[in-house]
């Protein structure tokens, strides 16, 4: 179902609020790592005057270690969509276990996102091919282009069309960045598969110097859109401060990234 040759036509996915991404439809997903807080209220405005369309924002971390910060539950849900939805924007958040996609559905989040390590819960993506959400799919970081492809098909065959995946870096023997950011993997989707792809610039390097690099080479490549971690005070985020854009340095990405698009 994922793939061009049977659908010749590229996908557009209808994310709430009047957001298509997809089939030219650029999007800018932006927003915290966690919610965490009256903070994301700031957030929130500071990336919408930027030209962001959609809010993220996670709630239910999958963290390393399980001793680091999980993320406000519920609350965290409903604080997001208050927030993003004053501002029109559809909102998205990571579910982890099958048994939350109903709740995350009545609180009112638009995009389902599957992290990178569930990218095979093969019981999660059936789950959630069984709504009709978007479902915003991480390439697992140890997954080829055909696997990434296949867990998309997961949620397809059960019924649900409504697929964006989203390239973020796989692990590879470089240590210099968090993970290595697979360019490739844009016109290679893009041939294969009539759904849309977009990038993940915070978590594909992991340091706040390099997201803009990579936001703009990933923009040149064809990416659908982009997501990126923006946080007011970096330095005391609960995760991922390492790589998140202050509002102001998001706002400079997103003037290049127009640049970049009209010049493509
Ligand atoms: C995230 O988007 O916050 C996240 C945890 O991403 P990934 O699953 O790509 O690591
Ligand atoms: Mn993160």
């Amino acid at each position: 179902k994922a793939n061009r040759k049977f659908h010749p036509e590229d996908t557009v996915v209808d994310c709430g609020h009047g957001v298509l991404l997809g089939g030219g439809n650029f999007q800018v997903i932006a927003g915290p790592c966690s919610v965490e807080g009256d903070n994301l209220w700031d957030i929130a405005r500071g990336v919408h005057e930027a030209g962001a369309t959609m809010l993220r924002g996670g709630a239910y971390k999958p963290r390393t270690s399980p001793y680091s910060y999980q993320g406000m539950g519920e609350r965290g849900l409903e604080l997001l969509c208050e927030v993003g939805h004053s501002l029109d924007m559809p909102v998205v958040s990571e579910v982890m276990d099958p048994r939350d996609v109903e709740g995350f559905l009545d609180r009112g989040v638009d995009v389902l996102q599957v992290g990178t390590r569930n990218a095979q819960n093969f019981p999660l993506l059936r789950e959630l091919g069984r709504t009709n959400a978007p479902v915003l799919l991480k390439r697992g970081m140890g997954c080829t282009i055909d696997e990434f492809l296949m867990s998309a098909e997961y949620v397809m065959s059960e019924g649900n069309p409504n697929v964006i995946l989203c390239e973020r870096g796989i692990r590879t023997f470089e240590t210099r960045t968090r993970n290595t950011f697979d360019a490739n993997a844009i016109p290679v989707v893009h041939h294969l598969s009539h759904l849309p792809i977009i990038a993940d610039p915070s978590h594909a390097t992991g340091y706040t110097r390099y997201v803009r690099p990579i936001a703009y080479a990933a923009t040149a490549a064809g990416a659908d859109g982009l997501e990126m971690e923006v946080h007011d005070d970096p330095q005391n985020a609960l995760s991922d401060g390492a790589q998140a854009l202050t509002p102001t340095q998001f706002s400079d990405a997103m003037r290049r990234i127009s640049l970049i698009r009209s010049a493509v």
